[in-house]
């Protein structure tokens, strides 16, 4: 720390990305990105947008977020276009966070984003078998934020459990983290004419391909979504650039070629389980496009260090309770297969 930084911050713990090494090529299965490429038509727009870099973007990333909106049977005025989801998670801490409530094992950004806004909050444990149960999240006179499906467990819950928790909250803003949501939970979109408490995040970095973009929404009622464009225009009018813009766009108009790379990894997340199974592992019931696994006869952080010798990276989380597991981003059938192959011989190596 500089002897120039605030004591507004001092005490503030950044978030640690998952690491992006350079030292090898790995197998990178640590950060949930997509094995799969941007369409043709997402890099045929990036290139013709950077014609145009002279120009600012449309602060309302006005066509975008037209095409979004409709996508989900929504307005323009429902839907708010962000740098990446983790920006609409900020822009909401800010506009509603008095108290928060979220769960003790999740997105590692929400108690950063806390922190650095000032916003007192309560971890809610998660139960013994991982799970958020919704009856935890009943009347606690606090903002709340649940991813769903949740990181890096995994784990959803149905609709009718979200409903509850709105049900239960009406005078709090319920926020809803659909990162993942496209691997097999289900939205919470079709709640939306009921609940005005209810706000949504989504991304276009993990089934979209565009992490490196940076496009994400945040979708609501119109006088949620309202404040949050307070908040945007009092920090960054021009948020999301126009190369991004027109990425996302040409995504919308390839929804297909991104439904079936959902499907893929659906299909390779329950063959990679039902491996992992056979050599011993044992894990939560994941609806997203990682596994979250732990073997009764190797640590997690321990496998962890083996891979990475081995040249495949997975994440492991120092946190009680999650101690033993690791998480495996599901990519192609090919990166799997490298997975269980590496796994395989560390467990040969490990009885010997
Ligand atoms: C990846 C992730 C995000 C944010 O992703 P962006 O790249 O900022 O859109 C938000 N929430 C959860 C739970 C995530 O895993």
């Amino acid at each position: 720390m500089s002897r120039f930084f605030t004591e507004k911050y001092a005490e503030l713990v950044p978030y640690t990305p998952g690491e992006q090494p350079k030292d090898q090529q790995y197998v990178k299965l640590n950060t949930n990105e997509s094995p799969f490429p941007p369409s043709p038509g997402v890099l045929a727009a990036v290139e013709a947008e950077a014609k145009r870099l002279q120009l600012y973007s449309d602060p309302e990333s006005g066509e975008v977020s037209r095409a979004f909106a409709a996508s989900l049977g929504l307005k323009q005025s429902q839907v708010l276009a962000t740098n990446g989801s983790d920006e609409a998670l900020n822009f909401a801490f800010m506009a509603f966070g008095r108290e928060l409530a979220f769960p003790d094992i999740s997105y590692g950004f929400y108690p950063v984003f806390a922190a650095l806004n000032h916003i007192p909050y309560t971890e809610i444990p998660l139960r013994e078998d991982l799970r958020i149960a919704a009856e935890d999240y009943e009347g606690l006179g606090k903002m709340i934020v649940i991813a769903n499906p949740n990181a890096p467990t995994g784990l959803c819950l149905s609709l009718g459990e979200i409903e509850a928790i709105l049900k239960a909250n009406p005078d709090q803003v319920v926020l809803i983290d659909e990162a993942y949501v496209d691997f097999g939970a289900e939205s919470a979109v079709k709640l939306l004419g009921e609940y005005d408490n209810l706000l949504i995040c989504q991304t276009f970095s993990k089934s979209r391909s565009l992490a490196g973009a940076r496009l994400g929404f945040a979708i609501g009622s119109e006088a949620l979504i309202r404040d949050l464009n307070t908040i945007k225009y009092s920090t960054n009018p021009y948020n999301v650039n126009r190369m991004t813009a027109a990425a996302g766009l040409a995504a919308l108009r390839e929804d297909f070629y991104y439904k079936e790379n959902a499907r893929t990894i659906m299909e390779n997340r329950a063959w990679t389980m039902a491996e992992l199974k056979k050599l011993g592992f044992a894990g939560t019931d994941s609806r997203s496009n990682f596994l979250f696994v732990r073997h009764p006869a190797l640590g997690g952080e321990a496998l962890y260090k083996k891979l990475k010798a081995r040249g495949v990276l997975v994440r492991h989380f120092k946190k009680p309770r999650i101690e033993d597991y690791v998480r495996i981003t599901v990519g192609s059938r090919e990166q799997m297969a490298v997975l269980l192959r590496e796994t395989e011989a560390i467990l040969k190596e490990a009885q010997a």
